[in-house]
């Protein structure tokens, strides 16, 4: 059995792999491959498994390319970089990595929304320019998350897990969006369920967006729906950058509609919208979220846990049902 894995990612998936006596190529080079080289590199063998990243658009000139590949494995639990309709066409199994990383993205929003609560990223720039000449009692002052409302948008594992933190790290209000209703979740933490994304913006102070990259989900944070937000809210984004207007989100910073945002996922990655950068009210990571040595690790060995079953008529513990 041959393998194709479009980046390195961390060994141990790959050890699993190899371990089955499978072939597995990986590309040398640690960068995105361009869609020709993409394409030259799967037509060099006739490969029974290709691991991908969200980084590479899978579509039906790419499973043409490789017609002898039975699974495509995403090393991400978000799927939109993958056309379902086109691998449903093909025949093509498809894979994510859902839960293994639940726990640190949840982190990462929390330090997200810490820090730009609490200025972090301002004050460090601040100590380290060698602007702090003593305690003042009004240098730069942040906001409390504790007893503050927190809008879940997408209750789902991350959503849940970032509603925990809430409630049991700072005594928060929880109050959620979802397509799908959990009134045991509600139950047991006190969350209130809004009907609509509009209530949840007009009440929360702090908006955590955790909803998958969908036609129902692409900009459905825009200028109007900034605008009834709270002067005093913040956002903050580790989803999909395409969930929210970029532009308009950067418009509503600039004449301070909200307070802040935090964004770990941008509309074109690895670009930015101009004049983000400038801005104090905003810190940005490069979708990092997940990047822990422990939770990559944990990916590469779920993909690498998907390929192997599908490569001997099995079906994978991770299949994406695509209807
Ligand atoms: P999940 O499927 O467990 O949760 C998604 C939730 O969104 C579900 O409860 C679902 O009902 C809800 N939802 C779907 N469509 C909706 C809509 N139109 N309106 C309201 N709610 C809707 O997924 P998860 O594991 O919690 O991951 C969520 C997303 O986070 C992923 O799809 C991925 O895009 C993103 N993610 C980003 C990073 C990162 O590195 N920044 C890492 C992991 C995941």
């Amino acid at each position: 059995m041959k393998v194709y894995v479009t980046r390195m990612i961390p060994q141990s998936g790959i050890n699993k792999l190899k371990a089955k006596g499978y072939e597995v190529d990986i590309n040398p080079s640690d960068k995105v491959l361009s869609r020709k080289e993409l394409i030259k590199a799967l037509k060099k063998k006739q490969y029974d498994a290709v691991l991908c990243l969200l980084t590479d658009k899978i579509d039906k000139e790419i499973f043409d390319a490789v017609p002898t590949a039975k699974i495509f494995a995403n090393y991400a639990v978000g799927y939109d970089n993958i056309n379902l309709n086109d691998a449903k066409e093909k025949n093509v199994m498809i894979t994510n990595t859902p839960g293994v990383l639940t726990e640190t993205v949840a982190e990462h929003t929390f330090a997200l929304m810490l820090a730009i609560s609490h200025r972090v990223a301002e004050a460090d720039k601040f100590t380290k320019a060698g602007k702090y000449k003593g305690w003042a009692p009004m240098l730069l002052l942040g906001t409390d998350l504790s007893h503050k409302t927190l809008g879940i948008v997408g209750l789902g594992r991350i959503g849940s897990r970032v509603a925990y933190h809430g409630v049991k790290g700072f005594d928060m209000k929880v109050i959620y969006y979802d397509v799908k209703r959990n009134e045991d979740f509600e139950r047991e933490f006190g969350a209130e369920f809004k009907e609509n994304v509009g209530d949840l913006l007009k009440e929360a102070d702090y908006v955590s967006i955790h909803v998958p990259l969908l036609d129902s989900t692409r900009h459905l944070i825009n200028r109007q729906r900034l605008s009834i937000m709270k002067p005093s809210a913040y956002l903050i984004n580790t989803s999909r950058g395409s969930v929210i207007n970029e532009a308009d989100l950067a418009e509503a910073l600039k004449n301070k509609i909200i307070k802040g945002a935090a964004l770990d996922v941008f509309e074109k990655e690895p670009e930015l919208t101009k004049g983000l950068e400038k801005l104090d009210n905003v810190i940005l990571t490069p979708h990092i979220a997940s990047a822990t040595e422990e939770t990559r690790s944990k990916m590469s060995e779920m993909a690498a846990d998907n390929i192997i079953p599908a490569l001997e008529n099995q079906t994978p513990p991770n299949l994406v049902k695509i209807s």
